[in-house]
């Protein structure tokens, strides 16, 4: 789709939400010259500074509300993912039969040059598209990474020089109003319940997961993981070729058990024990990468080529706010694990402990149970320390299984609980499960307070 067809030149975009993709897409709006709306409720030093910065580029801008009688005239609303769809002026837009598009669907009218390898799955999202493009730079391509990890599409889209690949997380707001996605390679990492508070059932959430596939045909590349049941089931009619990953079974890419090997199209590419990263989820990350690149083009399976991308999998180092271990104090690890805002993400962590944990949970409840973590909970946690929005759901599930300790929405008495509970040769462990926008403004603010907190006192 050409821009034009997209959006006609004559009308005004309304762009909804002036957080970091709102203000790219506005920016790369007007770049091209078109009329441009933008609006956030929220009035914050930050939506100020932005709107003052769109104003200069001649964008008309209101914070505090959005103007809907002049969204009632735009002729295409462009949604920020973190506006839900039920939110007012979306649901007018939608009333009065007005096309929304999400930020990425725009970016991707402007974008020629650049192949996409697009990203998505519950978890493990963030991860594998720093780790392809941090493959693809291996080789010596120019490659970033954009979309819901953090530089918004619309932003590389305003560049003038374009890269030639791009490594795209999308999360499944964003694949709802993106239909013309059509990657070079589409990864889907796995799938379980999340996002239960802005949909109302799981199934309603895997279908915007499987937009991913809305354009597949025979020619399509997808990267899918074998472990995963739902995930097999999604991609069982989808067009085009198939490569699976596993840590157990037979696929293009898998870990072999008996050498310790990752081997990826037919041969060893890297033993586990050279993969800087904790956990056997992140093997499944770096089998995922590994593949998505060598099958993105046929001269990234050289020989060459593999070396290039297992070197760049050894200098891989994890994200923050991800299995990271912040430090020893007094013989305890604090362990960072912020980003795990799903109950699947705490099991994994939890599984990947070596220590005696004391686990805190908690922060605003997305509408899972807390049940389903009880076995890794046995296995591992010494106590919960239950906090926030949650807490009491969270001890409620987990009281049966493991000693759990209530308490409110101060931070600094969750840690003073942890410091008390934990012994030398233990663990603590913020792997919440939950958000955390009952008491900080995202998951990096709630993991920078645990890494400030966890060695003020040591
Ligand atoms: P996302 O972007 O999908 O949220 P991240 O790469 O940021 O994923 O990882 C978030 C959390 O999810 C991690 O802290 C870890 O606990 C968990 N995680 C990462 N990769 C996987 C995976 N492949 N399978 C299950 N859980 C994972």
């Amino acid at each position: 789709m050409t821009p034009r067809e997209l959006v006609p030149r004559e009308g005004e975009i309304a762009v909804v939400g002036l957080a970091r993709s709102g203000r790219s897409v506005a920016l790369l709006l007007r770049k091209h010259g078109y009329n441009v709306y933008a609006s956030d409720v929220v009035s914050s030093p930050d939506t100020g500074r932005v709107a003052e910065e769109l104003r200069a580029q001649g964008v008309v801008v209101d914070v505090g509300r959005h103007d809907l009688e002049r969204l009632a005239r735009a002729a295409l609303v462009v949604a920020s993912p973190g506006v839900p769809p039920s939110a007012r002026p979306l649901a007018f837009a939608r009333e009065k039969g007005i096309p929304i598009a999400s930020e990425v669907e725009v970016a991707l009218t402007f974008l020629e040059g650049p192949r996409i390898i697009a990203v998505t799955g519950t978890n493990g999202k963030t991860t594998t598209t720093a780790l392809i493009a941090h493959l693809l730079r291996g080789l010596d391509i120019e490659a970033v990474e954009a979309g819901n990890i953090g530089t918004p599409l619309a932003e590389i889209a305003a560049r003038e020089q374009q890269p030639k690949w791009i490594s795209l997380e999308m999360s499944s707001f964003q694949l709802h109003d993106t239909p013309s996605l059509k990657p070079a390679v589409g990864v889907l990492t796995n799938l379980s319940p999340d996002h239960l508070d802005r949909y109302s059932t799981v199934e309603e959430y895997y279908a915007d997961k499987a937009r991913l596939f809305a354009n597949a045909d025979a020619e399509s590349l997808w990267v899918v993981n074998k472990d995963d049941k739902a995930v097999m089931r999604m991609v069982r009619d989808v067009g085009g070729h198939k490569y699976a990953y596993s840590l157990a079974k037979k696929a293009e890419a898998s870990l072999d058990l008996h050498t310790g090997q990752l081997v990826v199209l037919g041969a060893p590419l890297l033993a586990r024990q050279d993969l800087p990263l904790l956990g056997q989820h992140n093997v499944a990350n770096a089998l995922a990468a590994s593949l998505a690149v060598m099958v993105a083009d046929r001269s990234h399976q050289t020989q060459q080529a593999r070396k290039g991308i297992a070197q760049a999998l050894r200098t891989f180092r994890s994200l923050p706010h991800r299995l990271e271990l912040v430090g020893e104090f007094g013989g305890v690890q604090w362990i960072n694990d912020s980003k795990a805002t799903n109950v699947s993400s705490t099991a994994v962590a939890i599984d990947g402990m070596e220590r005696p944990t004391v686990l805190l949970l908690g922060g605003r409840h997305k509408g899972e149970t807390y049940t389903s973590l009880a076995d890794a909970v046995k296995r591992k946690v010494k106590r919960v320390i239950a906090y926030g929005e949650a807490a009491t759901i969270i001890a409620t599930d987990l009281r049966p299984v493991v000693d759990v300790v209530r308490l409110g929405s101060d931070f600094d008495e969750v840690i003073q609980a942890a410091r008390a509970a934990a012994s030398a040769g233990e663990a603590v462990l913020l792997s919440p499960a939950c958000s955390s926008y009952d008491m900080f403004s995202n998951y990096e603010e709630r993991g920078e307070r645990f890494r400030a907190l966890a060695a003020k006192e040591a």
